[in-house]
């Protein structure tokens, strides 16, 4: 018997399908596809536990026949291209005709579909590749596909999945994307029976970004337009000074497409770079519009990534628009969210992370207050530390303060030679400890807001915050969910100025969406808001006294981890006889 065979379609369509469908969100953001490319203007998606279960998508579109809907599960099968040359025109967002057969061959596929002029629709199913039956179905011209049991032919691909949360979220992120591409197309999304967002057809782009990721956000934009060259870049930015610390709201479209194009996101980034602070990421959902046969979209089978014949050309084209759009709002009105002849109701969108007062503000970092009474509370330099260690290490008493340089290092004189401490790194490691034993101890010392600090937030950090309320209303927080998406910041702990309660949460979230925090266990959970908090609760003087630099360094060395700040870096260099003695080369 010969060795060499051709695999059965079902074993190609499952490896295939490993390609295609890395998870469901990747099941589901075919079919929408397939929805689109079917000319439907109205589409539910409903999944449940992070579609492992179940993933529904029904649409308007044309349907299609029962000779279609067959061949539409053959490999290779498609109504949209015919010769490899029609690449180069494509308009639609599927050609490859592998969607189908693979997502049907890893799971329980039950398609049924109408088209216009049938008197009966078609209900197939496939059950792990294995076709199972096909029949007559009642139901209204379009198509539902349901997939469930994800994975359940080839059970090693289950265990790559991640949490149903983690999993929910980017069919959320995905479903979002093609909502936003297509605010003529009414869109729901339902995940395990709860409404995310259900969007009406023919809304403008603001209402969508508004409805989809809240109207704080959708208030700090601007609309911007601009064609050359053959080249068309519109869609809605953020103000000057509107950022964000994650690039969750920098979207970019290109022809339509959800694509992650680094050319636009640099070009993006750079525009931006004088009007935000260092390390913040411009609000953007931006379309761009290019000729078909100059973007090549055929990278890889899921379609991410997408290259431009010339990217010097877009990118000239993509700075220019938008710097200039950013210089004409420096200039007018618009830029302060002011609205001619409407007063202004909420007041400008602040950047979402204030700077903190730490002596250390480049002219062009602001502070923001919101209008909440600050309550007094000690600030931390005159804060005791309530347990002192009673023994202190007695190699730092006999050091004598000299002064302070760069108003965050201070000279101490020792026996040995000369310190220098950092005094924003000594104050981190001291909170730090602080607020660890206070989370130990669950006695988080909690201020409550005169004003409590509404918060929007988009589906998924809406779930990230919701699966952590209890987390953090036991850490000296207290947020109260009071509809969907939207919560209110009642209090937060005592070392936390309030106008810095809604950015912080908001950096969390960003960093528990980015995997920068893992916060599986709570002890760990515990440590990640330590440090976190310890860098915000730092706030420096402008001057400061020998009495207060002596009191730090006891303080410090009354630490369990002295030498270190939460961050690892040095809290202070000692330069001893020895080494100045070499330096000066006596
Ligand atoms: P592709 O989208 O790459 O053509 P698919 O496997 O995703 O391949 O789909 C195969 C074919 O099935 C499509 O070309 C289209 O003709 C048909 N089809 C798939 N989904 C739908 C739908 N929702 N409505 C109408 N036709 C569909
Ligand atoms: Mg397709």
């Amino acid at each position: 018997m010969s060795k060499v065979r051709i695999l059965t379609d079902r074993v190609a369509n499952q490896i295939a399908a490993g390609e295609v469908i890395e998870r469901p969100a990747a099941v589901v953001k075919e079919l929408v596809e397939n929805s689109l490319d079917a000319g439907a203007t109205r589409i539910e998606v409903e999944f449940r536990h992070g579609g492992r279960s179940l993933m529904r998508i029904e649409d308007n579109g044309h349907g299609m026949s029962r000779d279609d809907a067959l061949l539409a599960l053959e490999r290779h099968a498609t109504s949209k291209i015919s010769e490899a040359d029609d690449l180069n025109r494509l308009a639609s967002f599927g050609f490859r005709g592998e969607a189908l057969p693979s997502i049907a061959s890893v799971s329980r596929f039950t398609l049924q579909t109408r088209e216009a002029g049938d008197d009966a629709g078609t209900e197939i199913l496939v059950n792990g590749g294995k076709f199972v039956h096909v029949r007559d179905c009642g139901r209204p011209v379009g198509t539902r596909i349901e997939v469930a049991q994800l994975f359940n032919s080839v059970p090693a691909r289950r265990k790559f999945l991640k949490t149903d949360q983690t999993e929910a979220a980017h069919i959320i992120a995905g479903v979002r994307l093609y909502a936003l591409a297509f605010p003529q197309v009414a869109f729901t999304l339902i995940e395990d029976g709860r409404i995310i967002f259900r969007s009406p057809e023919c809304i403008g782009l603001v209402e969508r970004v508004a409805e989809i990721f809240g109207k704080q956000l959708a208030e700090g934009l601007v609309p911007i337009e601009v064609a050359e060259g053959g080249m068309k870049l519109s869609g809605l930015i953020g103000r000057p000074g509107t950022g964000r610390s994650t690039r969750h709201e920098m979207i970019t479209f290109i022809n339509q497409r959800p694509v992650d194009s680094r050319a636009l996101n640099y070009a993006l980034i750079e525009s931006y770079h004088e009007s935000l602070p260092k390390g913040r990421y411009p609000l953007a959902f931006v379309f761009f519009e290019i000729d078909p046969a100059a973007v090549d979209v055929n990278v890889h089978p899921a379609k991410r990534e997408v290259r431009f014949r010339s990217e010097t050309a877009v990118r000239g084209f993509i700075i220019r628009s938008v710097l200039a759009r950013l210089r004409e709002l420096v200039e007018s009105p618009e830029a302060r969210g002011e609205k001619t002849g409407n007063p202004v109701v909420s007041p400008p969108v602040p950047p979402v992370f204030p700077v903190l007062s730490s002596g250390f503000q480049s002219a062009g970092e602001r502070r923001v207050e919101l209008n909440v009474p600050r309550p007094a509370f000690a600030s931390p330099v005159s804060v005791e530390i309530r347990n002192p260690k009673p023994v202190i290490r007695s190699v730092q008493s006999g050091w004598r303060w000299l002064g302070l340089a760069h108003g965050n290092y201070a000279l101490f004189e020792t026996s040995s030679g000369l310190v220098m401490l950092d005094r924003r790194a000594a104050h981190e490691r001291i909170w730090f400890e602080r607020l660890q034993d206070q989370f130990r101890a669950g006695t988080v010392p909690s201020q409550r807001l005169l004003l409590p600090v509404p918060l929007e937030l988009d589906p998924i950090a809406s779930a990230l915050l919701l699966a952590r309320l209890g987390f953090l209303n036991g850490h000296g927080f207290e947020i109260v969910e009071f509809g969907r998406n939207f919560f209110r910041i009642e209090s937060v702990p005592a070392w936390m100025e309030p106008a810095d309660a809604e950015p912080f949460v908001r950096e969390l979230l960003g960093a528990l969406r980015d995997g920068r925090l893992q916060d599986r266990d709570v002890d760990i959970a515990r440590e990640q808001l330590a440090r976190l908090a310890a860098a915000k609760a730092v706030r420096l003087g402008e001057s400061a006294g020998e009495s207060e630099m002596q009191a730090l360094v006891t303080q410090l060395f009354a630490c369990r981890v002295p030498l270190t700040s939460p961050g690892g870096h040095p809290t202070h260099i000692e330069l001893s006889h020895g080494e100045l003695t070499r330096r000066f080369q006596k």
